[in-house]
């Protein structure tokens, strides 16, 4: 019998919101909700718990694009965001350098928490600089390591939501096969680049993995993290070894500043060697919607198309 005033409220409440121009947060406008709430860290995250989520979740991505994750800080909203979401995904491996203690926080709490990292087997992963317990966490850009990454979260949708099972496989196996396309699209690109062209130098050292996949020699001006910064005598060696390979292009990255690398251009204009910048590569983050490569697949063909047409 006390039903009515609470109705009554709630729909007070309800019109309140509405003169306000606010809408309420989706997960508390129909508290029925029998879809599984998400929360991804990474758009590459979000991306992919989407596709193997299909209809049965829905998703929140911390991160927008362009967003630096190594560099991210949580605010206490992403934190209760997290803390009331069924599931939580993230990399792992260091990538969200400063949310390690948030997410071991969040282990035994109410969502289920799937790690990438986890279900990746160690002889798979390269070592970060000269220090082999720690890891690149740069595994996206290697097409066999995000299928992988794909299998982790379709398991622990399936443990967090057991009837959406099948659903999760099904949609799992129609994205590996489209994972294998676009792996075959990167060795196409490619292979129309001679042995000595595949020399790619970006602003930071997130390309190892796809330099060991598809055959490149990698260097990146910042280390494997954006928190160093590249020191002058980094920016000197780096011009050295454009000016001896003769590069023909260098790179700019969506999730780091341009600087990094225009200083670079200049310092191997001054040793009297004219390198261009060849585009921007997606590094730790998708492209947003205006650019039209907001999925995973999108960005890692715009990335090889970016990197090939500079170089050959
Ligand atoms: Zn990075």
């Amino acid at each position: 019998m006390n039903q009515k005033p609470k109705a009554l409220l709630s729909s007070v409440l309800g019109i309140a919101l509405l003169l306000a121009g606010c809408s309420a947060p989706a997960a508390n406008t129909n508290p029925t909700e029998d879809k599984l709430n998400v929360v991804a860290t990474t758009t590459m995250l979000a991306d992919l718990a989407t596709v193997v989520g299909g209809e049965r979740v829905t998703v929140d991505g911390l991160m927008g694009p362009g967003i630096d994750p190594h560099l991210y800080q949580a605010s206490a909203g992403d934190v209760s965001l997290m803390q009331n979401a069924d599931v939580v995904v993230y990399n792992g491996l260091h990538l969200e350098g400063k949310m390690g203690e948030i997410f071991e926080n969040l282990s035994g709490q109410g969502p289920t928490v799937i790690c990438i990292e986890d279900g990746l087997h160690e002889s798979k992963l390269l070592a970060w600089e000269d220090d082999n317990s720690i890891h690149d966490p740069h595994i996206w850009f290697d097409v066999s390591l995000w299928k992988d990454a794909a299998e982790t979260v379709a398991e622990g949708l399936s443990q967090a939501d057991p009837d959406g099972k099948g659903d999760y496989e099904a949609n799992l196996d129609i994205y590996l096969k489209e994972l294998d396309e676009t792996d075959t699209y990167i060795r196409d690109r490619v292979s129309e680049l001679s042995k000595a062209q595949r020399i790619l130098v970006t602003a930071h050292d997130a390309f190892q993995y796809f330099g060991k996949a598809y055959g490149f020699e990698v260097r990146g001006l910042q280390g494997i993290s954006t928190e160093a910064e590249a020191g002058t005598a980094d920016v000197s060696e780096l011009a050295n070894f454009i000016v001896e390979r003769r590069i023909k292009a260098i790179f700019v990255e969506s999730s780091v500043p341009t600087k990094t690398i225009e200083a670079l251009q200049a310092a191997v204009k001054a040793k009297g060697f004219d390198v261009a910048i060849g585009g921007e590569l997606y590094s730790d983050s998708l492209g947003d919607a205006d650019s039209g490569d907001d999925t995973y697949i999108l960005t890692v063909k715009a990335n090889v198309d970016t990197i090939v047409d500079a170089l050959k």
